[in-house]
């Protein structure tokens, strides 16, 4: 008797579940008709962030956008290095000294840095701030770096010397005058974060850039992917191969905005920690995968390792990229790891016609 009644109530809440479902997908498709494609940009982090939404109201995607941007403007207080008073800045003021606790973002991020300077051999370096600092200077005076100043930075450079704590959510910067530099991994973080922020709001169709690094939620209505056109500096035109992408993160990273030219020689602003020398070449590396962050830091590391050695490295974390340098005679050399080819053009376009 008593099974019965279970028996009954099971199969009773699971035609619940079953309806629900239904009437979930038809309210879906009803509303798909009527979305409205919103795009929204706003200065944040040095770059310009534009968010890209499908709502059935103006209302809604202004309130979650601002909402989205608001999240970033926190992100960049805590990690930018350019605010001194950031709280990153304000953890390299302490190192050198003991364990400082630190904000749930914070720690995240530094966590995913140390993880990828790891699995990298240290291409990706979170620590290379001081090193950063003098080819900026370097940039902007058209001069290379000070040999002495150079060999001076690059004794605070250390990864290794990230001491985290999980348990107690402490970063202890092992060295005095160290300086952490987040510009390879923060705008990824961000990106993701702010579509997280979309999600939460209801809004699934949406995709956040920050420049070259791009957080992809589902695609847009009747489309089976956004489309990603990837910046490429062998082609004339600057673009690369197109992408059909949706629930992703995409990250190029490359010297096609910023670098010096010194002596005929072009130099990144990406610098090769096993050098402390700005990577040379035109060059860019392109990485799609599952978390913001990681793809943004993986992509700085693999325009320090070059086509060869950061496929390589991309295979064996299992991501898909796409790494190119033009050197300065004007050879290219292009390199694709094996994810590349499940998700580049020709395989999406076949997609679609299935
Ligand atoms: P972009 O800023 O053009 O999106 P990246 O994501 O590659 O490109 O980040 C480059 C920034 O990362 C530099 O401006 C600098 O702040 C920092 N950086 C430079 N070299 C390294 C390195 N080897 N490892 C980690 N961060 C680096
Ligand atoms: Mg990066």
């Amino acid at each position: 008797m008593g099974r019965v009644a279970w028996g009954r109530w099971v199969a009773g809440a699971a035609w619940l579940v079953a309806a629900g479902i239904l009437g979930r997908t038809e309210q879906a498709e009803a509303n798909a008709e009527r979305l409205t494609r919103w795009e929204f940009r706003q200065p944040q982090m040095g770059t310009e962030f534009k968010i890209l939404l499908y709502t059935t109201t103006e209302a809604d995607a202004r309130r979650a956008s601002a909402a989205a941007f608001e999240r970033v403007a926190r992100l960049n207080a805590i990690l930018s290095d350019y605010d001194p008073e950031s709280e990153l800045m304000r953890l390299c003021a302490q190192a050198g000294g003991e364990p400082v606790p630190v904000s749930e973002d914070l720690y995240r991020v530094l966590e995913r840095a140390v993880e990828v300077a790891r699995a990298t051999g240290g291409a990706f370096d979170p620590t290379m701030g001081p090193v950063v600092r003098l080819w900026r200077r370097a940039r902007r005076q058209r001069r290379l770096p000070d040999e002495r100043d150079l060999a001076e930075a690059r004794r605070l450079v250390d990864w290794k010397l990230v001491e985290l704590d999980p348990e107690q959510r402490t970063v202890r910067l092992g060295r005095a005058g160290m300086r952490l530099d987040l510009g390879g991994i923060a705008k990824g973080y961000a990106a993701a974060e702010a579509l997280k922020v979309l999600e939460a709001q209801g809004i699934r169709r949406a995709l956040v850039a920050a420049a070259g690094d791009i957080a992809l939620g589902e695609p847009p209505p009747e489309a089976s992917g956004w489309r990603i056109a990837v910046a490429t500096p062998d082609a004339e035109s600057g673009v690369g191969p197109t992408l059909v992408l949706s629930g992703c993160s995409v990250s190029t990273s490359g010297d096609a905005e910023q670098f010096v030219e010194i002596g005929g020689v072009r130099y990144s602003h990406i610098v090769d920690p096993r050098t402390g020398i700005g990577v040379q070449g035109r060059s860019s590396a392109t990485v799609v995968g599952d978390e913001g962050a990681r793809v943004d830091a993986v992509a700085t590391a693999l325009s320090v390792l070059g086509p060869e050695e950061g496929i390589r490295v991309a295979d064996q974390l299992g991501l898909a990229a796409r790494v190119v340098v033009v050197e300065d005679s004007g050879r290219a050399q292009v390199r694709t790891s094996r994810l590349w080819e499940t998700i580049s053009e020709g395989d999406a376009a076949r997609a679609d016609e299935r």
